[in-house]
């Protein structure tokens, strides 16, 4: 097994949405972080998240004041791959684009050390096709963190065709050092995460449609009926209806059961524009 201990430096390529939350957790946990981002200001505005949201963590009695400062102090923002040389250890949470994965996969792999692991946070592509654009395809991992990354205790950490036995057991191993729940996962289309609740949502839509019954009533018979923390619709708002029918093509393709076709409602949807949060309206209507 690789040294989980000898892992210090994590390099995280891409300051979004995700990268921003999986730099915070590192740089929580101790490691020194080189985040990666194309423009000085994305990166600008991920340090700025960051800070927030350890305001919030400083609020809920999780991290004591004097501790922000070191935590933002340990995460180095930069433009430059260069600069992700020294890194033990690569999230890779860029945009899900292959021709973007392929560009920063090819970058990365040129001016990392060989031995070091790169994993990626992709949501619905094969981990086994990106191993094979690196020439580490043993060292190459899927680490599917949920958003919002501070917050949520899973990590999927996915096994492509090509990761060895030593790669796997030192990203389970990590994963736990960030207090996170790792779970063992096969390389397949959209996962587990993504295999078992874009269905549910789908479903949930199909039930609008039909006029089974309004969002309100669906979400109301999840939430109170099974004990879901929030309504499949009111999630699927959340996560924006466009990811949720870009993920059912990806089932529906990388399966070829029709089972997984989207429902034209979430689709019409979509082509108005009503992509739930972000949009200002989707199931719901957001004030923003
Ligand atoms: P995002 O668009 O918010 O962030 C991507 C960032 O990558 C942007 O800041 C962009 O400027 C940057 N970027 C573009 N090209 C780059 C390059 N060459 N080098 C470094 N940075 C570059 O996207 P996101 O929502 O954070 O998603 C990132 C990945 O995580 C995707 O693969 C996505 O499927 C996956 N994911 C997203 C979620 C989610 O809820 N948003 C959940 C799990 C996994």
């Amino acid at each position: 097994m690789i040294d989980v201990d000898a892992i210090k430096t994590v390099a995280v390529l891409g300051a979004g949405t995700m990268g921003n939350g999986i730099a915070h957790v590192f740089a929580r946990s101790g490691y020194k972080v080189i985040l990666r981002d194309v423009e000085q200001r994305f990166l600008e505005r991920a340090l700025d998240t960051i800070g927030k949201n350890l305001d919030r963590e400083i609020k809920k009695g999780k991290l004591v004041e004097p501790e922000k400062g070191a935590v933002l102090g340990r995460v180095q923002a930069t433009t430059e791959m260069r600069a992700i040389a020294g890194a033990d250890f690569v999230v890779e949470a860029v945009p899900e684009k292959m021709e973007i994965k392929r560009a920063v996969l090819a970058e990365a792999d040129g001016v990392l050390r060989p031995e070091v692991i790169i994993a990626s946070n992709t949501s619905s592509i094969p981990m086994t096709t990106l191993a094979a654009l690196t020439k580490r395809p043993d060292r190459f991992v899927g680490m599917h963190f949920m958003n919002p990354v501070p917050v949520m205790a899973l990590v999927e950490v996915i096994r492509a065709l090509q990761t060895s036995d030593a790669t796997f057991d030192t990203t389970m191993k990590l994963a736990e050092k960030l207090e996170k729940n790792p779970v063992a996962v096969n390389d397949a289309p959209g996962f587990v995460s993504n295999r078992v609740l874009m269905p549910l949502i789908n479903e949930a839509a199909y039930c609008v449609m039909e006029g089974v019954a309004t969002a309100e009533a669906v979400d109301a018979v999840m939430k109170l009926g099974m004990n879901h923390p929030m309504g499949p619709l009111e999630l699927a708002d959340f996560i924006g209806l466009d990811v949720c029918v870009d993920v059912m093509h990806v089932l529906q393709e990388g399966l070829g059961d029709p089972k997984y076709r989207a429902c034209p409602l979430l689709k019409k949807y979509v082509a108005a524009g009503w992509l739930g949060r972000k949009s200002g309206r989707g199931f719901y209507t957001y004030d923003r």
